[in-house]
């Protein structure tokens, strides 16, 4: 299987080829060279298999003939130490628990599946990796824990002092080893620029600098196995819809791909927050990328998502292909917070802000399409955001042990003004 650039489709690479690019030199997202019809993996595969062992399978023969496929079992070994989890809630709804790794959002699943494969391709070949970050917040700590740890890479995540929550902090800085942390006198913005520029600093050239954004092929892979486990594990009902809570639309797009793959089901929704682009973009057929707006779930607080060129490239840039495909609801958050309670009072069941923007699309789309079993895709632990499920249901919600257990240990970062030459300076003298 070969992959190319979502808008010049000459290069054709391999798979481990477009781990490392990241993004293609001409600025588009990579993609499959031809969609993978394998209906017949679908029909074949065993009810109920675990996880790991359906993704072991599912990648090989995604990537067929290719010498990666061979490393399948060695990667999903690698990558995967957690599950994802189903819970029944109700004869209509069913919650896809994705936070089980070692950050509690769903990130962890295409970040320690990078990880694992780029660790593995550079250990045969005897080479090295520097991964270099940028975060507002949340997406560092998932990057920075699937590759800490291995030995292969070295890992530099770039944060802007004073505003990432103090938990966030704790997630970056308390890793050591092979993550080091750069705390940027500066914003997020700040951070963004400085990596950037690293990456085209002809003084830097010598440096194997590498990425791990979610744009990345090998971030969006993985997060298709979930779908196809979910699926396989409730194939006995009828009619079954998934619901997602999106931003760059990143986690949408896996499960697209799966159905164009094959896979059985075809009813998707976008649950989005204020941040309406696409729900606009279905409505009137204009995509017209707005400036984001701050919401309660501000990670898919996204004026413009990435993945749309992906989505583009597979419905032919044409709404109502999309149409057929995806329906999307914007939920404000007020109703956001009201459902985080509603749903407590009513099933005693936790859910975090982003979530909840999924249940409340769920609910409407059962109203559209009565007896339909909604499959909410549950994107991070509701422990993560304790201010505001605290205020929404008036009880603490329970931090997962995981980050619990950070907060004893002792911050260590580097303190950097935000230049890009400070940047410079700090990789030459650590890495040269
Ligand atoms: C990143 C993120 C999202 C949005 O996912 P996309 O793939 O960008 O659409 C939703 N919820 C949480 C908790 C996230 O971290």
């Amino acid at each position: 299987m070969k992959f190319i650039s979502t808008r010049d489709s000459r290069e054709k690479l391999s798979f481990s080829e477009a781990l490392f690019r990241g993004l293609a030199p001409d600025g588009g997202l990579y993609q499959f060279e031809n969609i993978p019809k394998i209906s017949d993996f679908f029909s074949s595969l065993e009810k109920g298999a675990p996880f790991r062992e359906l993704s072991v399978q599912l990648l090989q023969r995604l990537l067929e003939n290719e010498e990666d496929a061979a490393a399948a079992e060695d990667i999903i070994g690698s990558a995967f130490h957690f599950s994802p989890e189903l819970k029944h809630i109700d004869k209509s709804i069913t919650v896809l628990e994705l936070f089980h790794g070692p950050s509690c959002a769903f990130k962890d699943f295409g970040a320690s599946f990078l990880a694992a494969a780029m660790d593995r391709i550079l250990r045969q070949r005897g080479q090295k990796a520097i991964i270099l970050t940028a975060t507002s917040g949340d997406t560092g700590s998932a990057v920075a824990q699937a590759f800490h740890g291995r030995d292969a890479i070295e890992v530099v995540i770039l944060y802007p002092s004073g505003r990432v929550s103090p938990l966030q902090e704790k997630q970056l800085t308390t890793l050591g080893g092979n993550v080091t942390a750069l705390e940027i006198k500066g914003n997020f913005d700040d951070c963004q620029r400085m990596a950037k520029a690293a990456f085209t600093n002809p003084g830097l050239r010598h440096l194997p600098l590498s990425s791990a954004n979610s744009i990345n092929l090998g971030r969006l892979l993985p997060q298709s196995f979930y779908y196809v486990w979910a699926w396989s594990q409730m194939r006995d009902i009828e009619d079954m819809a998934f619901i997602v809570p999106s931003g760059n639309f990143g986690n949408l797009t896996a499960g697209l791909y799966a159905a164009s793959w094959g896979m059985p089901i075809n009813r998707f929704a976008a649950a989005v927050n204020a941040n309406d682009v696409v729900p606009e973009y279905l409505r009137t057929g204009n995509y017209i990328p707005k400036p984001s707006i701050a919401t309660l779930s501000n990670a898919m607080d996204v004026g413009d998502p990435s993945n749309f060129e992906r989505l583009n490239c597979l419905y032919d840039k044409n709404v109502e292909i999309f149409r057929r495909h995806i329906e999307a609801w914007s939920v404000d958050d007020k109703t956001t917070r009201d459902v985080i309670r509603e749903v407590y009072l009513k099933y005693g069941y936790v859910l975090c802000p982003h979530t909840a923007v999924g249940w409340k699309a769920a609910e409407l789309y059962r109203a559209r399409h009565p007896g339909v079993h909604t499959l909410i895709l549950s994107t991070a632990h509701p422990g993560k955001f304790v201010e505001t499920v605290e205020e929404a249901i008036g009880v603490k919600p329970q931090l997962p042990e995981a980050l619990a257990m950070l907060l004893n240990k002792e911050k260590s970062s580097t303190i950097l003004n935000n230049t890009n030459d400070a940047l410079a300076q700090f990789l030459l003298e650590r890495f040269d």
